[in-house]
């Protein structure tokens, strides 16, 4: 996937045959000097570069070995035979990266690239709902920290979490920590979701979520009433797409085909034409053809999209963007390799336990 070049020259023509559309030309003559010394360091270093689908399109199109959404990546940090991995991306794609490759060297190239949802729970927590739902299968969003996913027993992607939650032999299933994806997973797998409330230890009022992941506002108390308890956590991205933004467009492209995340909201998904993982998306408007697509995700995505496929026309809502996937820059991935800096360790006694359900995942297929 990462171009090879013989020379800087050469990286930046074979830059201007992929990005000229997306990427004026003297941003391009920087960057090919940048990415020519990455790929060169990365061989002298037995490096690999994973790049998740939000890097910006220059980091994107020329220095990843492998690009992808977090379950592709995960599975080529685990096959990987390279003596350091770099991941584009943030900072618990990289801790996955390390659960998995305790031997090797991980970096991240900015000192933190967090993420909201990661952020949105802790291992107490998790224990806590435990202790509030004993024997119910804990199944985490692979975007949360180490010590969450040592207290799970599976991890899911956005792209495998309906696959999962049906294959569990379980009436109940506690789904963490995206309120968004858990509601649209209940709804595509029948469930009815409550959202409980943490007061120290105390299980509050159950804030019921809804009736198939659609109706707020219904109290749900009794066990018999539900099938996931889900979390409070949201993304700060897709949290900030509307049903509204999608009226708009669509009254002002009436043939637009809108392409939504499962991080946003049930609303939203609802009103789009599809909605899936980012590898999803990718492949959903690389096999359609609509007049243009609005997609709704990291507005660098659809950069991305726009550039593997120039006849496309593709609509975004930039206002929107994620300041911790924007942390990753060239010129920190070119500093990473060259100071061997940020380096991510996860302790071992974490590790153990939360490798079961990366694991999980990823034998999940
Ligand atoms: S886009 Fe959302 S889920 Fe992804 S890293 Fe940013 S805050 Fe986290």
């Amino acid at each position: 996937m990462a171009i090879q070049a013989t020379s800087v020259q050469d990286m930046y023509n074979k830059m201007r045959e992929k990005l000229a559309d997306v990427v004026p030309d003297v941003e391009l003559q920087i960057k090919a000097e940048i990415a020519y010394e990455i790929n060169r360091l990365k061989v002298e270093k037995n490096a690999i570069i994973l790049g998740h689908n939000y890097m910006e399109p220059a980091l994107f199109a020329t220095i990843p070995d492998y690009v992808g959404d977090s379950l592709m990546l995960s599975r080529k940090a685990a096959q990987t035979d390279k003596d350091i991995i770099v991941f584009c991306g943030v900072e618990f794609m990289a801790e996955t990266a390390k659960i998995l490759n305790p031997n090797k060297t991980v970096l991240l190239p900015a000192s933190h690239a967090g993420c909201s949802l990661a952020e949105s729970i802790s291992a107490e927590d998790v224990r806590w709902l435990r202790s509030q739902y004993p024997g119910v299968p804990v199944v985490t969003y692979i975007n949360t920290y180490a010590d969450v996913k040592a207290e799970s027993d599976i991890c899911v992607t956005s792209g495998n979490a309906v696959a999962v939650v049906n294959s569990l032999q379980s009436d109940t299933v506690i789904f963490l920590p995206d309120e968004y994806l858990a509601k649209n997973v209940a709804r595509e797998t029948g469930k009815q979701i409550i959202l409980p409330t943490r007061a120290g230890n105390a299980l509050e009022k159950m804030h019921a979520g809804v009736d198939n992941g659609m109706k707020a506002n219904i109290e749900l108390t009794s066990p018999a009433d539900f099938q996931m308890v889900g979390w409070h956590g949201r993304c700060e991205v897709h949290d900030k797409f509307t049903v509204s933004d999608i009226q708009a467009v669509r009254a002002q492209f009436p043939d637009v085909v809108i392409v939504s995340h499962p991080e946003c909201s049930p609303e939203v998904v609802e009103a789009s034409d599809f909605s899936g993982s980012t590898q999803a998306m990718i492949n959903f408007v690389e096999r359609t053809e609509a007049p243009r697509y609005l997609v709704l995700t990291e507005c660098s995505m659809g950069d991305n999209i726009a550039a593997a496929n120039p006849h496309k026309e593709m609509l975004r809502l930039c206002s929107v963007r994620c300041p911790h996937m924007n942390q990753i820059t060239m010129e920190d991935t070119l500093d990473s390799l060259r100071y061997n800096q940020y380096e991510i360790n996860v302790p071992e006694e974490i590790r153990v336990r939360a490798v079961r359900a990366v694991e999980r995942m990823i034998a999940f297929g």
